[in-house]
């Protein structure tokens, strides 16, 4: 086999379908959240980020920056090992404390990523739970995904937020035998939120654990910031609750929340837990302070939810088409991989603002969009121009506009 030109023709099977990535080369600047300098060919220019999962600009936080600079100073740059063998620093156990108490469970335990955390602790309930089958959300994230496959386990797939099709995959099994439902709260492309209490009852009736994936919520929804299970008061009838400390926290880092015996079966079986270093003492410290910050400031996530609205209002006065959903994710549908790409240029190109085109495989084919997402930092001037820019983007490439209102 001719190994370069394999590599090359899948590349360039990618570029002809419009699939192909380019990366924007950014720096971002703390204190001036959402702007950013961009790397081009043509020189350095000033963006406006929109499409950042940094969701409330925790990232750039006082607090939590002062609170990586003394813990930098303090403990040094590395954790310095698994946390079996010398990587357990003090930070880490404070972090896990923290969020323990941010969902009311009796144990957390953290992962390098919410990617890991996903795959670690899917794998392992999957492989090390004999007879376990894995009734699993069809839209959940690829992290997900891959954690069940890992496990081995049987496993079976519900229509997306159905609970009728969930309960008809339910019904068909015996109830001793282990089961868990796996699913998100809030969908990060179409901004859905699941029927989180509706699934809980189903779990009890029919006998199975509970298992979120509220990445894109923690931070963002919640008297204290704990995601939607704790808006409506369901964080005590989760078997595992699951998120990261990249997005709405704003740092890096995942986890899960849970029993004591649940989170010391993931320490002690979890292999994405065990054989990996510990993440740097700085980053735990500037999580723990981005997790105390956001639960005292509930007026930020109440900024965040009018500037989704905002926008949104703003698209609609315009014609421009987004996909209506009771989440702070505005998705600005295109349909198209190429005009989705060569909108995004032109915004970036022509008019400095940022939103990358997502496409597949992050979302079917045919529904290629732009995704939004306004932090409260986003200014009214800021949306007035994005709106002008996307119109006259809108007219340059005839896409198709909605009724305007
Ligand atoms: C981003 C994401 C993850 C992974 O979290 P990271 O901390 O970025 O690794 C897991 N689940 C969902 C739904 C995500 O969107």
């Amino acid at each position: 086999m001719n190994y370069e030109k394999f590599f090359a023709e899948q590349i360039s099977d990618l570029q002809d379908e419009g699939n192909y990535r380019v990366f924007a080369d950014l720096e971002r600047k703390a204190g001036n959240f959402p702007q950013a300098s961009n790397y081009r060919d043509s020189g350095v220019e000033e963006v406006t980020v929109w499409c950042s999962n940094d969701y409330l600009g925790m990232g750039q936080n006082e607090e939590v920056m002062a609170a990586m600079h003394e813990a930098l100073d303090k403990c040094g740059a590395g954790a310095g090992g698994t946390r079996n063998i010398s990587g357990t620093n003090h930070y880490h156990v404070l972090l896990e404390e923290e969020l323990a108490n941010l969902h009311k469970t009796e144990a957390a335990l953290i992962f390098t990523s919410g990617y890991v955390a996903n795959f670690t602790a899917l794998s392992t309930l999957g492989s090390k739970m004999p007879g376990m089958l894995v009734i699993s959300d069809e839209l959940n994230h690829n992290s997900m995904i891959e954690g069940i496959r890992l496990g081995r386990s049987d496993k079976t797939v519900f229509k997306h937020n159905d609970l009728e099709d969930l309960e008809r995959i339910l019904k068909e099994q015996p109830l001793d035998r282990p089961k868990m439902i796996a699913f998100e709260s809030v969908y990060s492309m179409d901004g859905d939120i699941a029927p989180i209490k509706e699934i809980c009852d189903l779990a009890d009736k029919y006998n199975a654990m509970t298992y979120i994936d509220e990445v894109h919520a923690v931070g963002l929804y919640g008297e204290h910031g704990a995601g939607v299970a704790e808006r409506e008061g369901l964080m005590d009838r989760l078997t595992v609750i699951q998120g990261t400390m990249a997005k709405g926290f704003g740092v890096v880092g995942g986890y899960i929340a849970g029993t004591k015996a649940m989170c010391d079966f993931i320490r002690s079986f979890g292999q994405g837990f065990i054989f990996s270093t510990s993440i740097p003492p700085a980053v735990a410290a500037g999580c723990r302070a981005s997790i105390q910050y956001v639960a005292k400031h509930n007026e930020i996530r109440v900024k965040h939810q009018a500037n989704a609205k905002m926008l949104r209002e703003k698209l609609d006065a315009a014609g421009i088409p987004h996909i209506e959903n009771p989440s702070h994710i505005v998705p600005v549908m295109v349909g198209d991989p190429v005009l989705c790409k060569q909108a995004s240029d032109m915004l970036m190109e022509q008019f400095n603002h940022y939103v990358q085109p997502i496409n597949y495989p992050t979302v079917p084919k045919g529904t290629e969009r732009l995704r939004f997402t306004p932090s409260p930092f986003h200014t009214e001037e800021m949306m007035d121009e994005l709106v002008s820019c996307l119109s006259k983007v809108w007219e340059t490439l005839s896409l198709q506009k909605a009724a305007a209102q």
